[in-house]
């Protein structure tokens, strides 16, 4: 056996920990990965959690105001029933803390905490040619050796915090909403600053600027938000939910983006200014994604069409924000597609700004130059605050990737192979990278389907390839290069054809200074992409090489 030399460990084999399968990331994804495995394959299982609990997303982002954009009760897990009959939800989209709350439930009713290492992280992952076996080492010095690798580490959990000279020198106190102290923060009393107007800012703005004594917002680009509508889920609706859960989740995995809205019609352009207006309207009440998902099928795919959406929403804001310039400031210009990027939902998002303590700051017009001890400076004017807040989003789909030492083949670094871009087949494996999993992976439909659904469909998918494998004797399984190029050509296509890729965003890595700009979700939806995957199963995983 020949090792790259950066691959040679310096631990014996007998002083590593062996396991079948070692999992890292204690969200939604890696919980049920560890059941799948343990209880169902029956392995052995390690998962590392860098958080002292359960939870990811819903661990680490406990800002006032995180709740979840689609209802609870399709997100949520559905592979257990007897999960869903126990579980009831309070609110139609619940808030972080009943979600965090929900996934402890799950990792107690299936013992899962026994299996995971809390308060760790894990650093490096070489795969070492000869044996196939993946060598793992985490921050509490221990080292793993372990088949089968399975970073279930998250899309949104690598948060950014951009770099703005000065930042160093702020004297005040600082936060990041995808790092939120678990102890909460109190704002009363005091002048508070927030950068950032994506989904999660128009969620803790409306709170913030209830309890702090002033509230400046450094707006950049425009959130095309629409309301939440939320409401409280009683006894009797919770009942029917779970008399019907099998209908609903039908629907869910039969709909494109994994939650169903039946009522969406083809076309914008084919109906009166007169129809529209009235669908709209009653989309806008049904709230949540409705508007985005669930009004004409040609709104992310025709610029037309688009406008008539985005025209919808303007109004909507000047109607509800009171001083017309601020209103202005918060319409999005014609060049942001609406709803190209996730519509952010809101609670009150607009009227906050009719409030005599909020003040919001166009940085696109004046940027910010610096940051400095008592607060920010931007081309016009110096503002002064207490507390500062980053709501600027993560480092989506490879950022919390990256951050370990990944290396394959011949020592190959993940982070050189996709320099360009991520490069994987179907968003779960990548070539060169044995026996390495991905979860809601870039390249599978990923952030635009139901994610607890798509980390079942995954999750389910892995387990049964793993059971495949050692069913059948096989030591390693990776994509073959060519299918992963057509994949990712494949899904270069398809993303063309709507305007999303248009959009400066998240999606593409725009968000990221540096950072190449490639779009990373699979758009053909959920279904077809099920399809997809579990025909490659079928034929004994066509597109991948079993040696
Ligand atoms: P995560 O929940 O992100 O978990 C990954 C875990 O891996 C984290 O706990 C992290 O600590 C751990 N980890 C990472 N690196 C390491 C390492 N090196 N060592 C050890 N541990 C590590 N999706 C929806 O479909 N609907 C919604 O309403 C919705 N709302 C959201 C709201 C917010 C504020 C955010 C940020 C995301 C939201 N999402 C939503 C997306 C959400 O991320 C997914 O729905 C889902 O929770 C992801 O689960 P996961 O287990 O894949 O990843
Ligand atoms: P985001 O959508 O990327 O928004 C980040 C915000 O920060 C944007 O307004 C961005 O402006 C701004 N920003 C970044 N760098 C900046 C800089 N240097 N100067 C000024 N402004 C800067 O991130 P997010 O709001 O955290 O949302 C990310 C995703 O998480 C969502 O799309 C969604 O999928 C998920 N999420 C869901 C919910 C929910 O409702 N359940 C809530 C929160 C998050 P630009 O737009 O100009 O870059």
């Amino acid at each position: 056996m020949t090792e790259h030399p950066e691959n040679t460990e310096n631990a014996s084999s007998e002083s590593r920990i062996n396991v079948d399968a070692l999992v890292v990331g204690a969200g939604f994804s890696g919980l049920y990965m560890l059941h799948l495995l343990r209880d169902r394959l029956n392995l052995k299982v390690g998962l590392i959690e860098a958080a002292p609990s359960v939870g990811g997303t819903w661990y680490w982002n406990c800002y006032p105001g995180a709740r979840c954009d689609i209802p609870s009760y399709h997100y949520s897990y559905s592979f257990s029933e007897e999960l869903q009959q126990e579980w009831s939800w309070s609110e139609k989209y619940a808030a972080q803390p009943e979600i965090l709350e929900y996934l402890n439930y799950v990792a107690k009713k299936f013992d899962l905490a026994k299996n995971i290492t809390f308060n760790c992280r894990v650093l490096s992952a070489h795969f070492i040619e000869g044996p196939n076996r993946w060598h793992i080492k985490t921050d509490d010095g221990k080292q793993y050796e372990a088949k089968y690798f399975i970073p279930a580490v998250g899309t949104l959990s690598d948060a950014n915090v951009p770099e703005i000279p000065g930042q160093q020198a702020f004297e005040g106190e600082c936060y990041v909403t995808g790092r939120w102290p678990q102890e909460g923060v109190n704002f009363t009393n005091k002048r508070v600053a927030v950068i950032g107007t994506g989904a999660t800012a128009v969620q803790v703005i409306p709170l913030i600027a209830k309890e702090a004594d002033h509230l400046t917002v450094f707006q950049r680009t425009p959130a095309w938000a629409a309301p939440l509508q939320n409401k409280p889920l009683t006894e009797k609706d919770n009942e029917e939910i779970k008399e019907n859960y099998s209908a609903l989740r039908n629907q869910a995995w039969n709909s494109f983006g994994g939650v169903p809205f039946p009522n969406a019609r083809a076309s914008a352009l084919a109906e009166s200014q007169a129809q529209r207006a009235e669908h709209y309207e009653s989309c806008w009440q049904e709230g949540g994604f409705s508007l985005w998902l669930g009004s004409y099928q040609d709104i992310l795919f025709d610029e037309k069409a688009n406008e008539t959406a985005a025209e919808f929403v303007r109004a909507k804001i000047r109607e509800r924000v009171e001083d017309p310039s601020i209103a202005e400031k918060l319409c999005p210009p014609e060049d942001v597609y609406y709803g190209a990027k996730r519509q952010p939902c809101e609670t009150g998002y607009y009227e906050a700004f009719n409030r005599s303590n909020v003040t919001l700051v166009d940085v696109k017009q004046t940027p910010i130059q610096e940051i400095t001890p008592t607060g920010l400076r931007t081309t016009r004017e110096t503002y002064n605050f207490d507390v500062l807040i980053y709501a600027t989003g993560f480092d989506a789909f490879t950022g919390a990737l990256f951050r370990m030492d990944i290396r394959g083949r011949d020592g190959q670094r993940l982070k050189d192979q996709w320099a360009a871009g991520p490069r994987t087949l179907y968003g779960l494996a990548t070539h060169g990278f044995p026996n390495m999993f991905t979860i809601t992976g870039p390249q599978s439909p990923s952030v635009l389907f139901n994610m607890p659904l798509g980390i079942e469909m995954h999750c389910d998918w892995i387990a049964d390839c793993i059971d495949y494998m050692e069913k059948n004797d096989v030591g390693s399984i990776e994509p073959d290069k060519a299918k992963e190029d057509e994949w990712i050509a494949h899904v270069k296509e398809v993303a063309d054809t709507t305007l999303l890729p248009k959009a400066s965003s998240w999606y593409s890595g725009a968000n990221i200074p540096g950072k190449p700009q490639i779009f990373m979700v699979y758009l053909g939806g959920g279904p077809r992409y099920q399809e997809i995957i579990e025909n490659s199963a079928r034929n004994g995983y066509k597109g991948f090489l079993l040696e």
